[in-house]
């Protein structure tokens, strides 16, 4: 069982990382896979009679020496039940936590990299008596001020995916932080941590990167969802503003690949993190 609640581990330079999971959730391909035929993806990702395909939601625990930062914190406890039982969300984040041997007490620091609910749903915790806590009693947490402001005007398009128990209590009590990249540099966070816009997916999506002893890993987030998305023109039905992906992956890319950063995978389940190359054709790909 331990297996599955811890899905990766990693040291770059003096850091020390862990992925954690809230378990294996079910979207609709075709929504992952916006305007590529499936007759393409589907050799990639396989799907399930209902169309739906197998997604990850990778924590990231990353201990420096001196912080122990956690890095996007799952579905959560909180979803509608409807909901709940479309994407099968299975709410293991504590008890991955629990495997890895990790208390919640024990963060200093959690980064949210937008506030759709697959992302940020452990930052608070519903209890059996409806009351709704942090999760991480001590830790402060920081997400982008214009991702606080987008999920309040509760707009058609992605209404659904603002879920504000995830982030009002926190700014209530004083526990988050709302920050503001400058656009095209890092924002540090605590040493070798750091926030850096990059757009797309949403107007103020954040990647998360680690840098020690020279080396680099970065969080891509749902710029780049899952390793079968790295082809630059693969993009999301989700995405906000698919042209603007395409530039932001292409600039990731740029420095990705001849930097051999490590990259972290938000959803992919299987390959939750890895280093990219170009193949063939030319094409991105995860090294084998
Ligand atoms: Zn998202």
């Amino acid at each position: 069982m331990s297996d599955d609640l811890i899905r990766g581990h990693a040291t770059l330079g003096d850091f020390d990382l862990t992925i954690l999971t809230d378990g294996p959730y079910l979207l609709d391909g075709g929504a992952m896979f916006g305007v590529v035929p499936k007759t393409l993806w589907e050799k990639r990702t396989p799907a399930n009679e209902r169309n739906q395909i197998v997604l990850g939601t990778n924590t990231i625990v990353v201990r420096t020496g001196k912080h122990t930062v956690v890095i996007e914190t799952g579905i959560g406890n909180k979803l509608p039940e409807k909901l709940r039982g479309i994407f099968d969300a299975r709410q293991l984040l504590p008890q991955s936590f629990q495997a890895a041997g990790i208390k919640p007490e024990e963060v200093d620091v959690v980064i949210n990299t937008h506030l759709h609910f697959d992302h940020c749903g452990w930052n608070t915790t519903r209890k059996e008596d409806g009351s709704i806590v942090p999760t991480f009693p001590n830790a402060r947490y920081f997400v982008h001020r214009g991702e606080v402001e987008h999920g309040h005007l509760q707009l058609e398009r992605d209404a659904v995916s603002y879920i504000s128990e995830n982030y009002d209590p926190l700014i209530e009590n004083g526990q988050m932080t709302l920050i503001e990249p400058p656009s095209g540099s890092g924002m540090e966070i605590v040493p070798g941590v750091s926030v850096e816009l990059y757009p797309g997916h949403t107007a103020q999506m954040m990647a998360v990167m680690l840098d020690s002893g020279g080396r680099r890993a970065c969080y891509i987030s749902d710029l780049i969802p899952t390793s079968a998305h790295l082809d630059v023109t693969w993009l999301m039905g989700y995405d906000l503003d698919p042209l603007t992906c395409i530039e932001q992956r292409k600039r990731f890319l740029g420095r990705a690949i001849p930097e051999q950063w490590l990259v972290l995978f938000t959803h992919d389940h299987h390959h939750p993190m890895g280093y990219v190359e170009l193949g063939a054709k030319g094409k991105p790909q995860l090294k084998g």
